[in-house]
């Protein structure tokens, strides 16, 4: 298989739920399933997990599990039949009046505080109301800015207006359970807010006794206001397009975008660009310029991970997406200037494990060797190497399934299971061993190699090395 370094995540869903068809997208280049929490039946979301674990691609490394919680998404709750709003048309928003001028919501919000220019977007902004006035925490009184027709259960955004709602519903807290026993291998939290939300599902995570990664979806202005602290915190973050360009004017996404990007990668966290990636192949088997154009350019801007929605869980040409998505990766990353990377992000060095990783990138370069290991327990040393996105293939080596299937949405990382080592005498023979068996590189070929010793501390990368297979 062709080698790529940008990651593909695709959503499990109707089109895609049987083993053949899944097997067929991880050929074709699926590094990671996300499982969308926010719909089915307990039994339907776990097997979507069984689904994914029962696909083989050797040994015991299985495709990855992005398991998404819903998170505190607000929709209209209890509305009889339709209402059809007219241009200018009062409508009160609150979860404590009735009337037939009232839409009714989730009862678990409370609006806090309301911001001038506070805007209300039911359905994806098919729909938008002007707030007037706040009558209470519960009520909202409304102008009609966008009209149309308002339906039960539809999604309601609330640009400019914080809301009290916890940030995992209880719903969450029963699927997260769910998701851990059934193998997710990260957490994915929706309408993350602020770097508190973080402790608050890996504390429940440490009741259930599970240590995995969690992933922040920004799609809310608040996680913009607090990129910064989200991004130091949390273990990776989505850029989700779909609900940010509701909850934000569409036209700041494409900047937010690049500097969510610019940022996380700069802090070695990856980052996976999500929604609308190919939403025109939902229906037709070929990509718009434009849709082909955004990929390149998120590639280029050093994405992590492309994650399509619908267009696999839904969509009719599922394979047929993620062929295009292999294509463009294939083609812009050919493009990509990596000395670039490496020179500029060698700048700031901050600690050993930096500078050990940066070294090992130059030294890769220096001596045009193009396999790079890293002997890692814990990830830490493979994302180290990756945020500084080197010409050469990283190959991971880690002695724990886990791990190996967590670096999948990592930029450029492929990982192996490498038997257990027990010092750094070790390393070069239990990692030559698998480059060969894996046909990664050809006898007489140099690799460079890092990792920490002594072995097992997580987070210390100090070695660096370059062998010949023997
Ligand atoms: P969703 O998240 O598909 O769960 O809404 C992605 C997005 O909002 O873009
Ligand atoms: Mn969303």
């Amino acid at each position: 298989m062709e080698y790529r370094r940008t990651k593909i995540i695709a959503t499990l869903g109707p089109q895609c739920s049987d083993q053949k068809s899944a097997q067929a997208l991880v050929e074709m280049g699926v590094n990671c399933f996300r499982i969308n929490l926010s719909h089915g039946t307990a039994a339907e979301k776990k097997s979507y997990f069984d689904l994914v674990r029962s696909i083989s691609q050797s040994e015991q490394e299985r495709p990855a599990i992005l398991a998404d919680l819903a998170g505190p998404k607000i929709r209209i709750s209890g509305l009889n039949g339709t209402m059809d709003l007219k241009t200018g048309e009062k409508v009160i928003v609150s979860n404590e009046q009735n009337g037939p001028n009232v839409i009714p919501v989730s009862s678990s919000v409370a609006f806090q505080e309301v911001n001038p220019g506070a805007k209300i977007m039911i359905d994806d902004g098919q729909i938008a109301l002007e707030v007037i006035s706040q009558v209470s925490n519960h009520t909202l009184e409304c102008c009609t800015e966008i009209p149309g027709e308002v339906k039960n259960r539809k999604g309601v955004n609330f640009p400019g207006i914080a809301l009290n709602v916890p940030c995992l519903t209880e719903q969450d807290l029963i699927d997260l359970e769910l998701a851990l026993s059934s193998g997710a291998d990260w957490i994915a939290l929706s309408f993350t807010r602020e770097a508190k939300d973080y402790h608050l599902v890996r504390s429940r995570m440490k009741n259930m006794n599970f240590n995995i990664p969690v992933m922040a979806k920004i799609e809310k202005w608040e996680a913009v206001e607090n990129l910064d602290e989200i991004i130091e915190t949390f273990d990776a973050v989505m850029v989700a397009r779909g609900d940010l360009g509701v909850e934000l004017p569409v036209e700041r996404v494409p900047l937010i975008q690049k500097s969510v990007i610019d940022k996380a990668s700069q802090a070695g966290k990856p980052v996976v660009i999500a929604t609308q990636i190919l939403d025109s192949m939902t229906e037709r088997p070929v990509p718009t310029r434009a849709e082909v154009s955004d990929i390149a350019n998120a590639i280029l801007d050093g994405a992590d991970g492309l994650m399509v929605t619908g267009e696999t869980a839904m969509g009719v040409y599922p394979q047929e997406v993620i062929k295009v998505l292999s294509r463009v990766i294939e083609e812009t990353e050919a493009a990509i200037d990596y000395e670039k990377y490496y020179t500029a992000r060698g700048q700031n060095l901050l600690s050993t494990a930096q500078a050990i990783s940066h070294a090992a990138c130059s030294v890769a370069c220096d001596l045009d060797v193009n396999t790079l290991v890293t002997m890692t327990h814990s990830g830490s040393t493979a994302r180290m190497t990756a945020r500084y996105r080197p010409a050469a293939r990283i190959i991971a080596m880690t002695p724990f399934p886990e791990i190996c299937r967590q670096l999948a949405i990592v930029w450029g990382v492929t990982s192996f299971i490498v038997h257990k080592y027990e010092n750094a005498d070790d390393i070069p023979a239990a990692a030559g061993n698998v480059l060969e068996k894996k046909g990664i590189i050809s006898k007489s070929q140099k690799f460079v190699i890092t990792g920490g010793v002594p072995v097992g501390v997580p987070g210390t990368t100090n070695y660096l090395s370059v062998f010949r297979l023997e």
